[in-house]
């Protein structure tokens, strides 16, 4: 079957010689509908952050059941399923909760399929336990991919913060691109406080406009915290999302975040952060949250399912992943990328 793998620093092939997997016991085997294309892969590919082995990318999937090992129940082939992406060990107590990325064995376990391990980006993955399915019903696997992280990630970030997303406040969301794009409708949906977007083009900013942002601020600017703060006042944001995570937005949000507010980091931008004590407000709390749960997955199915959020979509063929990785790296994709089997 055709695949697309990844064999070390910035060399990304689509090979068509991988032989098709047979599940057993509890595992499945998905026909691919849709795989996303997340900055993480550009992290992998670009910069080296998962090491060692060669494997399929894709860890935003979506599919049918195709065929199951001997042990699964509860599901039929023909199923529509999202993968739930962070595999934890399945048993310690944050897995046993759902909370799979928080899974007490990170640090000696592979991150998950297409994140070490073989994942989406193929016309067949075997996901290694029915745990990790999530069913979507009526929804199309080709756009809800997307849902399993581009939609999660910020959802379970917004959830922490929700009891301060209060109509009198105002949040901030740094970068509308897959995640943030996402966190826009989430917020206008969960949420009642004012939103202001940053990124550093005007489409991406009327395109924010277009989804629930109030207020739009180019963070290129070098005056934008000062911009911001004109449409808070001395409150400032309670709550800031920064889907960057460049050492300039990391900074940017330290500037723009109340006192007792949640400056929370998503974007794996690699910046760095210089604790000082006067350089932050006192009270903020800074997090670097990682993905979601996977019952926040099943909530993040539900907004989908109630047409609540909607993921912009472009649609490519497996064939033209590195096509698509460099319109990323360029800033070019309006919403999420899909590869298509
Ligand atoms: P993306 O490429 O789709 O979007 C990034 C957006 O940020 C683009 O719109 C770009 O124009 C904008 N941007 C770039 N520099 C900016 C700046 N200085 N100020 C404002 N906006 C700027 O990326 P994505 O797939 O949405 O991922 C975003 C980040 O989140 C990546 O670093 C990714 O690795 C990370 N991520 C983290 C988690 C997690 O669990 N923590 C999960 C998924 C992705
Ligand atoms: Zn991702
Ligand atoms: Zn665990």
């Amino acid at each position: 079957m055709k695949a697309v793998r990844f064999f070390g620093h910035k060399d990304v092939r689509v090979v068509t010689d991988m032989e098709k997997p047979t599940p057993k016991g509890d595992e499945v085997l998905l026909k691919i509908g849709g795989a996303g294309v997340c900055h993480s892969d550009l992290h992998i590919i670009d910069e080296g952050t998962v090491g060692g082995s060669v494997f399929t990318l894709g860890h935003e999937n979506a599919g049918w059941i195709e065929e199951m090992g001997s042990d699964v129940q509860g599901y039929k082939k023909g199923d529509a399923v999202l993968v739930y992406g962070p595999w934890g060990c399945g048993h310690c107590k944050p897995c046993q909760q759902s909370k799979e990325n928080y899974c007490d064995h990170q640090s000696e376990m592979a991150y998950g399929g297409g994140l070490g391990l073989d994942g989406g980006m193929a016309e067949y993955m075997l996901v290694p336990s029915s745990r990790l399915l999530v069913p979507i019903h009526d929804l199309d696997p080709v756009i809800a991919a997307p849902l399993t992280d581009a939609a999660l990630t910020p959802y379970s970030a917004i959830k922490r913060s929700i009891s301060k997303l209060t109509p009198d406040e105002y949040v901030v969301v740094i970068g509308v691109g897959g995640l943030g794009h996402v966190a826009l409708q989430i917020l206008r949906e969960i949420s009642s406080s004012t939103i202001i977007a940053c990124d550093v083009t005007e489409e991406k900013l009327a395109f924010a406009k277009e989804l629930g942002a109030s207020h739009t601020i180019n963070s290129k600017d070098e005056n934008a915290a000062e911009q911001i703060q004109k449409i808070t006042g001395i409150k400032k944001a309670k709550v800031v999302i920064d889907f960057v995570g460049a050492t300039s937005t990391i900074e940017l949000g330290t500037k723009i975040v109340s006192l007792d507010g949640d400056l929370t980091i998503v974007g794996l931008g690699g910046g760095h952060y210089q604790y000082s004590m006067s350089g932050l407000p006192f009270g903020v709390s800074m997090t670097n949250p990682y993905w979601g749960s996977r019952v926040e997955l099943m909530e993040v199915v539900g907004l989908a399912r109630q047409k609540k959020i909607h993921i912009e979509i472009e649609k490519y063929k497996l064939d033209q992943a590195n096509e698509v990785y460099d319109r990323m790296r360029n800033g070019k994709i309006k919403g999420r990328a899909v590869l298509i089997p």
